[in-house]
């Protein structure tokens, strides 16, 4: 896991993004799916361990028992059918609690799914530690990969050499860190030997308020940090979610998306499909980019278009 943001279960260690003025609901609504029955989905699955250590994060170096690996393994297998299957356009980003590349089944079903012809994007949040041989047999024009650096977790000169190599094999990207003061001088130093095509986003910190010098220090190194610095007020807005985004649980439970527990149906009886209609949000706020990407007055659709969920802005590196 890296970006968190949760509804339903735990604790988020690091929030996502946001906007510093209420928007009226009719305000700026971005550009809407082409109408062509595209669907995407968030899945995540029972699985729930890392590799890493990070301090404040649940789900650090915690083990999943055979029994629940047997069964993330089983749930995702069946997911990946289920979208096989389907005659609409599909995108999926997988959102899993823990690192979903450190097993091998997840990196079967991104391989598998990026060579459908009808999935236009596979995207996964992942903090990269696993090896980068696998995706030699995917088909990159339609995988991504959305990656967390850690610092205290992964030296620098190994994460760079990680996500040059990215570049090098072209897998689509987009590099991400928390920001906490501590990541300060390790997220320059970053930006600094990326290559330019790589965009690094920022996520403002679960609970941190930024003056306006801390946050133009984080904008130096992502100028999308504006997006994260507050929790965007969205009650009562147009939201994607619930119409052409849901967000699917391992045994097919459909919700709107990760943060409101109502359900709307399973994918494999496919009653989610009959409760799919335009919706207002009824939270609050919404502060995580997984969410508030898809939140219509915000219009990051126009500013994401094709990268919206692997976070790459449309023709990154040429923003202002
Ligand atoms: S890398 Fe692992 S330990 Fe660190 S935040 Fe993500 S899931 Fe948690
Ligand atoms: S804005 Fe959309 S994604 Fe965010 S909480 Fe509301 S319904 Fe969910």
């Amino acid at each position: 896991m890296n970006d968190r943001t949760l509804p339903i279960v735990s604790p988020a260690p690091a929030r996502c993004e946001s906007h510093r003025e209420p928007l009226r609901p009719a305000e700026g609504r971005g550009r809407r799916d082409a109408g062509d029955g595209h669907l995407s989905i968030l899945y995540r699955g029972p699985l729930a361990s890392c590799d890493y250590d990070c301090a404040y994060c649940p789900f650090a170096k915690r083990r999943d028992d055979p029994e629940r690996l047997r069964a993330d393994r089983a749930a995702l297998e069946r997911f990946t059918a289920w979208v096989a299957g389907r005659d609409h356009p599909v995108s999926v980003l997988f959102t899993p609690w823990g690192e979903a590349l450190a097993r091998s089944w997840y990196r079967a079903a991104m391989v598998e799914l990026s060579r459908l012809p009808h999935v236009r994007r596979v995207a996964v949040q992942t903090n990269l530690s696993c090896r980068t041989g696998w995706l030699a047999d995917a088909d990159l024009t339609r995988l991504a990969l959305w990656v967390t650096y850690h610092p205290s977790q992964v030296a620098h000169d190994r994460f760079l050499a990680k996500c040059r190599e990215l570049s090098r094999l072209g897998v689509r990207h987009s590099v991400g860190i928390v920001g906490h003061p501590d990541h300060l001088d390790a997220a320059r130093r970053l930006r600094a030997d990326l290559p330019a095509g790589a965009y690094l986003w920022v996520n403002a910190e679960e609970g941190r308020r930024y003056t306006d010098d801390e946050a133009a220090q984080w904008a130096a190194i992502d100028p999308l940090f504006g997006y994260s610095r507050f929790a965007h007020p969205s009650a009562g807005l147009a939201c994607r979610t619930g119409e052409s985004v849901v967000s699917v649980s391992g045994d097919g439970t459909v919700r709107r998306c990760h943060f409101i527990p109502e359900v709307i149906g399973n994918l494999y009886d496919g009653s989610f499909e009959r409760a799919l209609r335009p919706r207002a949000c009824p939270a609050a706020t919404c502060d995580c980019h997984i969410g508030y990407v898809h939140l219509e007055p915000l219009g990051l659709y126009d500013v994401f278009a094709d990268g919206v969920l692997e976070r790459i802005p449309a023709g990154w590196p040429a923003l202002p």
